[in-house]
């Protein structure tokens, strides 16, 4: 069994590159270079097999599990391709996932610094540049990876929990606890509060604008009819950056909102504003971007959406907390979530005590002052929601942030930006396909409808005044989405974009399924954009000519359900 693992008189890895490049060489089998997706064989369902997966007694050799292994990566989204739109996934950047594979070896728990040498500096490290980035004091932030986008919610609605009842730990809470989101704000704002024993019921979810921002003024109403009915407030929700509109929240009118019902109610505790920034943290690299000089020649309509967004997220410095998720906008892999708050003694205490340097938890845990951190005394695991702790996340963050410095950054999402309109121009220009997203997000995605013949009414328009054309078009795209989805099968359709049901409320109340294009890749450039962009027109003529008698008989997995209502 020896074989199997680093020799320690050696150190030699020659056995981990040659398994890393005969797992490579047995999945290339299916790696179908045009498509976005990884070709599939199988049709048979999980069940089936897994009643051939059976347990060995005997031993087996690496290629026999490494095909089985490979045989499982068909099908997989290859979000490097540049027609690969489904949704919010990067791909990871090659050194990054280099570091995090490689130093695994070595198996560092990020529990404590004994076992992992000075590799927790990584994650203090990542913290300390999203304090910056955000214009929190680095001395006073602190911060904590975890297990994903949605555990740094968990994470903001605890923190707001112990700021209300501070033995919350120790006894549990008590009730009377609400958090308030608005209904763009993420599902698992809800679900955490279920995770936390407070109960999904207890979000509020505040209305927002046509462009999904918050109401200032039904959340006031909302803060004050919790207030006045005796409830407390452990966490307000700012978005910033919604998965599909992105949209960000007013966040220091927020947080003065907050502070207003302070005073007014006599609060003994500060309900915790919390920015769901998971996906919007990106637009902190465009802090220090020249718009003006625009190095990057960006597209003017690219620049404008950029700036807003860039004067939005920059009130992130009046939250108490916030969230990154490197798996999403910072090209790393699953998961690599950051919590961050501007102070680290909430993160350290677990409860109200506002000195950094208080015993913690009523067991005489210490939080080491910032200045005496060093190998030897670093122990997150006293404080962390996990006891042991993987480093991937932290180091491929590390690597990414150095790797590509904010430049990097600027010039990763700026281009993806940048493509993206071309790609959006290139399709409207044809008279027959429809921006939806136009006027009213700021985001990677692009919502969009074919429609059915050139000069066709507005999506708009429809849906408000004229139901039967409003159902043409949701079934019109539907099919076309079917079209595309089994052209995707036989490798005749290089873009894999989504069929969603979009974001548009109609004041008639009706609602179609749209197309949503999120493409991730850096190899989706200007010129692929408008290659994409044909290859779809060129689809749709072709859908056209077999509209009638179009069926379904091959898709890369179930085709999602027609929407219409
Ligand atoms: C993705 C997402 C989450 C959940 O994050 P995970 O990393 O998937 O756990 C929460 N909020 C927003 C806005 C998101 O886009």
């Amino acid at each position: 069994m020896n074989k199997h693992f680093v020799d320690p008189k050696t150190m030699s890895i020659s056995s981990f590159i040659a398994d890393i490049e005969l797992l490579h060489k047995m999945t290339s089998e299916h790696f179908n270079l045009d498509s976005p997706r990884m070709a599939n064989g199988i049709t048979e369902t999980f069940a089936s097999l897994l009643d051939k997966e059976c347990l060995s007694q005997e031993s087996s050799s690496i290629s026999d599990v490494y095909a089985d292994l490979a045989r499982y990566t068909q099908g997989i989204l290859k979000w490097n391709h540049p027609g690969a739109m489904i949704n919010v996934t990067p791909p990871p950047s090659v050194p990054s996932t280099a570091a995090a594979s490689y130093l695994s070896l070595f198996n560092p728990n990020g529990a404590q610094d004994m076992s992992s040498g000075h590799l927790l500096v990584t994650e203090l490290a990542v913290v300390k540049f999203l304090a910056e980035l955000a214009g929190f004091d680095p001395k006073r932030a602190g911060g904590v990876f975890t297990f994903g986008g949605k555990s740094t919610n968990l994470h903001a609605v605890k923190h707001g929990i112990q700021r209300i009842e501070p033995e919350a730990a120790k006894h549990g809470v008590s009730g009377d606890i609400v958090i308030v989101s608005s209904k763009q704000g993420h599902p698992c704002h809800s679900e955490v509060c279920g995770w936390l024993g407070i109960g999904e019921t207890k979000s509020l979810r505040v209305g927002t604008d046509s462009r999904g921002v918050v109401d200032l003024g039904l959340l006031e109403a909302t803060l004050d009819s919790a207030l006045s009915k005796g409830l407390k407030i452990a966490t307000i929700f700012a978005n910033g950056g919604t998965t599909i509109q992105m949209a960000i929240d007013p966040i220091s009118q927020i947080a003065a909102l907050r502070n207003q019902m302070v005073e007014k109610y006599e609060l003994p505790y500060t309900p915790r504003v919390h920015v769901d920034s998971v996906i919007g943290w990106i637009f902190l690299f465009f802090k220090t971007y020249d718009f003006v000089k625009n190095d990057l020649d960006l597209h003017p309509r690219v620049l404008e959406k950029i700036a807003r967004q860039v004067t939005r997220i920059r009130d992130i410095s009046y939250a108490d907390s916030f969230g990154v998720d490197f798996h999403k906008t910072g090209f790393c892999s699953y998961t690599s979530s950051v919590y961050i708050a501007a102070s680290r003694g909430e993160i350290y205490q677990q409860g109200g005590i506002e000195d950094p340097d208080h015993p913690i938890g009523g067991g005489g845990k210490f939080a080491t002052p910032y200045d005496e951190v060093r190998f030897g005394n670093h122990s997150p695991f006293q404080y962390t929601l996990e006891l042991s702790r993987a480093l991937s996340g932290p180091v491929e963050a590390y690597v990414n942030l150095k790797l590509f410095g904010i430049t990097g950054y600027q010039k990763l999402v700026g281009e993806l930006f940048d493509a993206t309109e071309h790609f959006r121009q290139q399709l409207a220009a044809t008279g027959r396909f429809e921006m939806v997203s136009d006027d009213d997000s700021d985001g990677f995605a692009t919502l969009f409808v074919a429609h059915p013949t050139v000069g066709f009414r507005s999506f708009f328009d429809l849906g408000e005044d004229d139901r039967a054309s409003f159902e043409e078009l949701g079934l019109y795209n539907y099919r076309f989405y079917l079209y595309c989805f089994e052209r995707q099968e036989l490798g005749r359709c290089r873009v894999a974009f989504d069929y969603s049901s979009g974001y548009h409320s109609f004041r008639s109340g009706s609602k179609i399924g749209v197309q949503k294009a999120y493409p991730v890749s850096p190899f989706f450039t200007r010129i692929e954009a408008v290659l994409m962009a044909d290859e779809l027109t060129a689809l749709l003529h072709e859908f056209d000519g077999q509209q009638d008698t179009f069926v379904l008989r091959t898709s890369p997995h179930q085709p999602r359900p027609m929407i219409f209502r």
